[in-house]
């Protein structure tokens, strides 16, 4: 059989179908054509050997901001992602009703990387801090929200609201997330919540109004109103909300990424469903720089490799209703891989409060496939 590319030779790692371990992947018109101990055909796009490499489905991040030139934080998809490994990402509500289809002819349609969306509640999105997007109420209007996504389901699978008092009107409590919830039940995608700061006692009454599959990201804040009570106690509502089905983030981020925090939960058995970076143009020079690098924190955190990669891969894909069509390498998926080394070293690693922690692995993107085609990155073999 004719093939566009194969990898062959590496160790895969698929939690979706359960994979570690040898494998050779052939990629034929955009998707996985074949999977096995051993592929041999020819190709038109030549093989890679991938000996004493791992590889992976093309790692999906479920929160970053890409709406360059428009969102102030607005980073290169492409640069910043993709040559990461990277072949899925969700913008987090950088655009809104009014916004979007810039977002879409601009960034979408121009990237390489596959670009998917979760619409702000506001119109406007996010622009600046300045701004601030529900500082008026006006903007959260729930009927040009749901026009937009009746109108772009292929790119907008969820609704984003930040509930932070800075960025929200003062009087308006939780009131941002009832509107996006009813807008989200009417086109039947989740909700996405930033909760910091909420104007609330406690992330009790956010996880009061979540359901199952609704994401709560930058999970491991270091701010009042987190998953930890003043104690250090994992909130028992965060422990019931993960077994009801809500999906817990990471979303790194600048601030939103705690050791203290972090180490806590996990002492008491709480881990994150998706590992996300919040990658935006004032951390890609730290303390987060690309999703690779908040993944390797957690291998600093003792999570074996192989749940690194779930969370990285098959978690998002679920939480995004697209478990199977990517986030996987089964035959007839998508045709993203990551071929990926995992080096040791000392490696320091800092959180969002300039917190330290020196870490023995790193996971170092080599190369990247994305629909069935290489995207050469800089790194060489
Ligand atoms: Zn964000």
């Amino acid at each position: 059989m004719d093939y566009d590319f194969i990898l062959k030779g590496g160790t895969l790692i698929d939690p979706y179908q359960g994979i570690n371990g040898p494998k050779d992947i052939a990629f034929k018109d955009g998707v996985v054509a074949d999977l096995c101990d051993a592929v041999s055909g020819r190709t038109t796009g030549g093989e890679l050997d991938c000996t004493g490499f791992y590889v992976s489905p093309g790692f999906i991040d479920l929160h970053v901001h890409v709406f360059w030139g428009v969102g102030r934080h607005g980073i290169s998809p492409d640069a910043h992602c993709l040559s990461k490994g990277v072949t899925t990402i969700l913008d987090a509500g950088t655009c809104g009703a009014d916004t979007f289809p810039g977002f879409k002819k601009y960034i979408v349609q121009n990237s390489r990387t596959r670009v998917l969306a979760y619409l702000h509640i506001s119109s406007i999105g996010i622009l600046n801090r300045e701004v601030g997007e529900l500082k008026n109420m006006v903007y959260a209007n729930a009927a040009r929200a749901h026009e937009t996504i009746k109108a772009n389901r292929d790119v907008i699978k969820g609704v984003k609201v930040r509930l932070t008092q800075k960025l929200i009107e003062d009087s308006a409590g939780l009131k941002p997330l009832a509107i996006a919830r009813e807008v989200a039940d009417h086109a039947e995608l989740p909700v996405m919540v930033h909760p910091q700061n909420a104007d609330c006692d406690s992330l009790d009454r956010i996880l009061d109004l979540l359901r199952k599959g609704d994401i709560l990201t930058h999970c491991f804040h270091p701010k009042e109103c987190g998953i930890l009570d003043k104690e250090g106690q994992l909130r028992p509502s965060v422990k019931a909300a993960q077994q009801r089905g809500i999906v817990f983030d990471v979303g790194h981020g600048r601030g939103s990424f705690s050791w203290r925090v972090v180490e806590a939960a996990i002492k008491q058995g709480f881990y994150p469903d998706t590992i996300s970076s919040d990658l935006h143009a004032f951390n890609t020079d730290g303390p987060v720089y690309d999703l690779p690098t908040t993944l390797s924190k957690f291998l600093y955190l003792k999570l074996p490799l192989q749940e690194v990669i779930a969370k990285a891969t098959d978690g998002p894909a679920k939480a995004l209703g697209m478990s199977g069509q990517i986030g996987t390498l089964k035959p007839g998926a998508r045709g993203d891989a990551v071929v990926f080394k995992l080096i040791q070293g000392n490696f320091d690693y800092a959180d969002s409060r300039d917190r330290h922690r020196i870490g023995d692995k790193r996971i170092i993107p080599i190369y990247v496939i994305k629909d069935g085609k290489p995207f050469n990155i800089s790194y060489q073999i």
